[in-house]
């Protein structure tokens, strides 16, 4: 008989416990071993059963983060003890969430996988705000990139991203943007007008959520002065003209 367990790389949303998938809710509450990121709030670990194992592998757990490498290593070993484990991450497993590379290693390892879709951050943001990513007058289509460098790594090339989202007429929503804010505005502004209208939307669908609304041209200042940190969403593009009027009428800007 084969009593290996199974691995389910679960989409936690961007924080609300509102907005997990059923699909989702019924993993945690199935799983006898959840390891926990960072950006997962308390009230969606709160759904496991009260015998699971819980662990958490982001920073709260009081160190560092867990190196990757471990991570991958305990979702294997828990799985061959026939645990039924949940790696819950924040937002969608897939963007952004290395869940590609959970995937392939838990796939090498011989163990079955499952991936559960959570509403990525940068809509649960934009919508809270009651604008739309795209739009048939501003916004053909929409880009979700990352600001974030790895060491020793090219990056984003934002010259080039800035000119085809300016002709396409993208929407440009930025992931770990927030501490190279003025990198990344500044190789905007060669291919996007400093008028462009953009905003940051930090902690978003928490009751601690708050957001700026700015231009391309001053964003880094903004930041700076409005004190927004992580995790903070950055949008940049023509729909985002929409947020004054919307946040004028929070009751309609809210999903309730
Ligand atoms: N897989 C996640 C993204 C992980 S990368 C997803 O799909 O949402 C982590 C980055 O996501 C943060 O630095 C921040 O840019 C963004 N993020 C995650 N949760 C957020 C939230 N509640 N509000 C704003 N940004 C958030």
């Amino acid at each position: 008989m084969n009593i290996q367990g199974k691995v389910a790389l679960v989409g936690a949303g961007p924080g609300d416990p509102e907005l997990l998938t059923v699909k989702a809710v019924k993993a945690i509450q199935a799983a006898t071993v959840l390891l926990v990121d960072d950006l997962v709030s308390d009230d969606i670990v709160a759904l496991a059963a009260p015998a699971a194992r819980i662990v958490y592998v982001g920073k709260r757990g009081g160190c560092k983060s867990t190196p990757q490498a471990f991570i991958e290593k305990l979702m294997v070993m828990a799985a061959r003890e026939g645990e039924n484990v949940v790696r819950l991450k924040g937002g969608d497993p897939f963007i952004f969430g290395r869940g590609g590379e959970e995937l392939e290693h838990l796939r090498e390892s011989g163990i079955e996988v499952q991936v559960i879709n959570g509403i990525t951050a940068g809509l649960a943001a934009v919508t809270s705000l009651g604008v739309p990513l795209t739009h048939r007058q501003h916004a053909h289509g929409v880009v979700f990139v990352t600001g974030h460098v790895r060491p020793g790594a090219e990056g984003t090339d934002w010259r080039a991203l800035a000119e085809t989202a300016h002709k396409a007429r993208l929407t440009l929503v930025i992931y770990m943007g927030v501490s190279g804010a003025e990198r990344i505005e500044g190789e905007l502004l060669t291919g996007l007008p400093a008028s462009t209208p953009a905003c940051v939307i930090q902690n978003a669908s928490l009751p601690t959520q708050r957001h700026l609304s700015t231009t391309l041209g001053s964003l880094a200042a903004s930041i700076r002065e409005a004190g927004m940190g992580s995790p903070s969403i950055i949008v940049v593009g023509d729909v985002m003209a929409g947020v004054a009027l919307a946040t004028a009428h929070p009751a309609s800007a809210r999903a309730a």
